[in-house]
């Protein structure tokens, strides 16, 4: 088994939901078991801002299946969820990213983990700190030096909004 971290990111159609059934998802993937979801968390979209905010949460998995078949049953949740591809970076009903998958690191076309963006986002590195203290991204360091060195946090935990 390995130990999975998936980012989930929603703005359109009633954020909350999406997650919520996003989560359930997980639950049901086949050689997967969920360990645990960080909180909601309220953010300020990337790219245009034209947009609503957005809601993420991190999920912790142990998945024995692969990064690629990982990747295509994420992306699979993602079209029965009903997200349509707009514009980059812009508004979408659901996004699953792998952030990250055991200790690996990974380069091919359709994937890259740990996830290409990870020490850029507080969407990402706040929710990820929370389920799991102390974390070691490879090849970038420990989560809370990752977290000290980002420039500003729009972050909001989901009950204070
Ligand atoms: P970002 O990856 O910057 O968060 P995005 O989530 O909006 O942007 P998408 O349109 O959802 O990007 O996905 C574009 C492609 O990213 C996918 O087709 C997939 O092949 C690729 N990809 C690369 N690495 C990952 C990863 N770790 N998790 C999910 N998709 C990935
Ligand atoms: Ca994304
Ligand atoms: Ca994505």
């Amino acid at each position: 088994m390995a130990n999975v971290y998936i980012g989930l990111g929603s703005n359109l159609e009633d954020p909350l939901s999406q997650l919520q059934i996003a989560v359930e998802q997980l639950k049901s993937l086949p050689e997967t078991a969920l360990v645990g979801c960080s909180q909601f968390y309220g953010s300020k979209p990337l790219g245009p801002d034209d947009q609503p905010d957005f809601i993420n949460a991190v999920c912790q998995i142990e998945t024995q299946l692969s990064p690629p078949v990982l990747l295509s049953a994420l992306q699979q949740i993602e079209i029965d969820q009903g997200r349509i591809k707009k514009r980059h970076w812009g508004e979408r009903l659901i996004d699953l990213d792998i952030l990250l998958y055991a200790d690996k690191i990974i380069k091919t076309t359709d994937l890259t983990i740990p996830h290409a963006e990870i020490a850029l986002r507080d969407f990402v590195l706040i929710p990820l700190a929370e389920l799991s203290p102390g974390l070691v991204i490879p090849g970038l360091g420990s989560i809370e030096t990752l977290i000290l060195n980002l420039e500003t946090s729009y972050l909001k935990p989901l009950i204070h909004l």
